[in-house]
């Protein structure tokens, strides 16, 4: 890690909470009621320390190997991590057992091992699960009519603590098809917390598209490239 990479993180992490900031306040919302996710995959290990030692404490890693790898040598920092990408369900262990959040849930099979995986005095695991907003085929993510029956399921195991959920809505430049996906993710919250009030999470909104994001509700937003810069 150069000096120079070093400061170019400072000063995009600078301009992305900007951006949060002013979001928040066009859609008449505390900045700090969104959470920046930084988004570290194929990312060194010294680029988290970077963006830690600039302030951020939520890491979002993607491929499980990596992102074991990467929790071992920042051990010495206290890091939330997050597990954001697809789930294998024969993998589930190093995630029960090393990540803090697990944004991409969306099937039962999946919920009931990270459940059982979960080491115990680690407290229960923070769960997300994938809204399949965009209907598309190749996206991974429930569709709105299992959202209920996945949610009472998931409700119901011990290690596990249901927060919200989490969307990647297919890409658009144009803002008002951003927020309309984003807007379908929010009601589909808002009819669940009916049934559970504690639900408090919308994991929502990128590098392109977060202000979109934050203007329907996002509670935390997931941000790589304007971080870190491009991935290779
Ligand atoms: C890579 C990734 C991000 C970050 O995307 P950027 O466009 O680089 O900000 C966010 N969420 C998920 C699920 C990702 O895989």
């Amino acid at each position: 890690m150069t000096d120079t990479t070093a400061v170019a993180i400072n000063a995009n992490l600078t301009a992305v909470h900007k951006r949060i900031e002013l979001a928040a306040l066009a859609a008449g919302r505390r900045p700090h009621s969104v959470l920046l996710l930084a988004v570290s995959k194929t990312k060194a290990a010294e680029a988290v320390r970077s963006a830690f030692a600039a302030g951020c404490r939520d890491f979002g890693e993607n491929y499980l190997q990596e992102g074991v790898d990467k929790a071992l040598a920042l051990i010495d920092l206290p890091i939330c991590w997050h597990f954001i990408g697809p789930i294998q369900a024969n993998k589930t262990r190093a995630i029960a057992e090393q990540f803090d959040w697990v944004h991409g849930v969306d099937r039962l099979k999946v919920a009931q091992r990270l459940s059982a995986q979960r080491p115990v005095e680690k407290g229960p695991l923070n769960i997300c699960l994938q809204l399949n907003v965009s209907h598309e085929a190749s996206k991974s993510g429930v569709t709105l009519d299992q959202l209920d029956e996945l949610a009472a399921a998931i409700e119901s195991l011990p290690n596990l603590r249901l927060r919200g959920l989490m969307a990647i809505p297919a890409p658009s430049v144009d803002p008002v098809e951003q927020r309309a996906a984003f807007a379908a993710v929010r009601q589909a919250l808002e009819k669940l917390q009916q049934r559970w009030p504690t639900l408090d999470t919308l994991s929502m909104g990128m590098s392109a598209d977060l202000e979109a994001a934050i203007a329907e509700g996002a509670t935390i937003v997931r941000v790589g490239t304007d971080i870190f810069g491009a991935r290779s």
